[in-house]
């Protein structure tokens, strides 16, 4: 009996040592974690130059901090950024962080009356339509009236996309907003970034303010953002539906999903809310680029044109960190297109590289679909136009964001005459020399079945070389001899001599045609 007694009060001694023993270990991680807190904002003071802060830091926790560095690649925002997605991927929203202080005497929730807007459509200039027409939903009916207050601005002024004028004629006057409705004093360390990228003061001013999602805007992040930056298009690239020969339908449905919601955003309200992703694929040189820079030019979106080589950085996180400014910036320059150029570099299928995927360019992609998913969740105009030469080696995840896919195919008979008689009309003037061309323009566009857009430019341009090529040696002779120019008269381009280029010209494109359209059967998006 009395052994009895003996055993149990041992083993409520044991489980109270184990239980106290827990407890102790809970407080020491709750302690590690808490030091550790303190010195990513030790490090971070230090980083932001705020010395005095950090050794003011450094005594108020008795000498702790100074004597530990953080590891590579740690740092407070990369704590933070994973705390959000963290929180993203819980809650299906971003954690509120910070909220700005109430000042005396003002309402904090009068500012955005409760109501999430995109920055855009406070600025941006929206045509209006006759209100008989518009549908009468809540937001379309919001969006109208933004639109009568939005700005008025001349097109001269709205070069392209960033358009400074339009945000300081907007309703909202120099008050810059964020995302989040919340008004901004305008003086944030995103001008260092701009200026980085070597941005003008007319563009800079739109980039003045400081973004939601970026506290404090480290250091690291306005690099971060000034390499993002650089590939804004800050002038149009000059391409105008009309120079793109063929590709009726890829048009008429870039023009459907990227355009049109712009330029009438009442229209698309509800079930008809606009793609948030498209994907342009098909055979290299299509004119998958120009149908891009074609929105570029003909909606005045800002625009990013985003190659691997912009976010694919050799850091680990960085690439994650650069996919996620690169979504800041587009929302806060909204309306905005985010061009992903050979999407398949960026985006290939996870974890099928031999030996396993490097975890950061994992975690990038990941990051890439998370900022998909709040784009498709969220009102802003941001479009994602993606371009790939190979879609069957893109990412099933990636592509299921993409809603809409667009085959854009190989230049049809007609397209193809058109795109000869466009590069080699009549009569040319290369460098001042009449260069005239007798072809049979239908005969040279059966021959060249298979040919892409861009082999069809290289084909006319070869041919054009010819005549000229044969009259170097008089232009170079002429030139040694300091005489006067002898009257040069370049050979016409024929035919024959078109077709004997074509014999050495091989399409690029033409065996793969197949399994483009194979795959177009299976992942046709509408
Ligand atoms: P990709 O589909 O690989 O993005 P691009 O759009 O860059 O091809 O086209 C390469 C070049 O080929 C263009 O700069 C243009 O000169 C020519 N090209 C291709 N398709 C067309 C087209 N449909 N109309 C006019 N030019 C074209």
């Amino acid at each position: 009996m009395s052994s009895n007694v003996g055993i149990m009060m041992e083993l409520s001694y044991q489980s109270m040592k184990i239980a106290h023993q827990a407890r102790e270990a809970d407080e020491l991680r709750a302690e590690m974690r808490r030091k550790s807190l303190l010195i990513l904002i030790y490090q971070h003071l230090l980083g932001q130059g705020y010395v005095a802060a950090a050794v003011a830091l450094d005594q108020e926790t008795n000498g702790g901090v100074m004597r530990f560095e953080v590891c590579d690649n740690i740092d407070l925002e990369m704590v933070l950024m994973e705390y959000e997605s963290y929180h993203y991927v819980k809650f299906q929203k971003y954690p509120k962080l910070i909220r700005r202080t109430a000042e005396p005497g003002e309402n904090r929730y009068a500012k955005s009356g409760g109501v999430k807007r995109s920055p855009c459509s406070a600025v941006k200039p929206l045509p209006r339509i006759n209100p008989s027409q518009s549908p009468k939903s809540g937001n379309g009916a919001k969006k109208a009236a933004t639109s009568e207050n939005g700005s008025t601005v001349p097109p001269e002024s709205s070069e392209f996309g960033l358009s400074v004028s339009s945000v300081k004629n907007g309703p909202l006057g120099e008050v810059a907003m964020n995302r989040k409705g919340q008004a901004t004093d305008g003086k944030g360390s995103v001008h260092d970034a701009v200026k980085g990228a070597g941005i003008d003061s007319e563009h800079m001013e739109r980039l003045l303010k400081p973004l939601s999602g970026f506290p404090g805007m480290s250091g690291e992040m306005r690099e971060l953002a000034a390499v993002i930056s650089r590939d804004i298009y800050l002038h149009s690239p000059n391409v105008r539906w009309k120079d793109i020969i063929g590709l009726e339908d890829a048009k008429r449905l870039v023009k459907e999903a990227v355009v049109y919601p712009i330029k009438y955003p009442q229209l698309f309200t509800g079930i008809l809310s606009p793609w948030k992703g498209l994907l342009l694929y098909g055979p290299p040189g299509t004119g998958k680029t120009l149908l891009a820079k074609a929105v570029a030019t003909e909606c005045k979106t800002t625009f990013f044109n985003i190659s691997a080589s912009s976010i694919v950085s050799k850091w680990r996180g960085d690439s994650e960190k650069l996919v996620r400014v690169l979504f800041e910036l587009a929302r806060y320059h909204a309306p905005s297109t985010i061009f992903l150029d050979e999407l398949e570099s960026v985006m290939g299928q996870r974890g099928t590289s031999m030996g396993g995927e490097h975890e950061g360019s994992r975690r990038m992609k990941t990051e890439l679909l998370v900022q998909m998913d709040g784009l498709a969740r969220s009102e802003d105009l941001v479009f994602v136009l993606a371009a790939s030469n190979l879609p069957w080696e893109l990412d099933h995840a990636m592509l299921r964001r993409l809603e809409k896919r667009i085959l854009v195919s190989l230049p049809s008979s007609p397209a193809r005459q058109a795109m000869i008689s466009h590069w080699l009309p009549p009569l040319n003037s290369p460098g001042g020399l009449e260069l005239r061309t007798e072809l049979d323009y239908e005969t040279l566009a059966k021959e060249m079945e298979g040919y892409s857009g861009s082999d069809i430019r290289l084909v006319c341009k070869e041919s054009a070389m010819r005549p000229v090529r044969k009259i170097f040696d008089a232009l170079e002779s002429h030139r040694d001899e300091d005489t006067d120019m002898p009257a040069i008269q370049l050979e016409t381009v024929t035919t024959a001599d078109f077709l004997e280029v074509i014999a050495h010209t091989k399409p690029s494109a033409r065996n793969l045609m197949d399994r483009y359209t194979a795959w177009e059967r299976e992942y046709e998006s509408v």
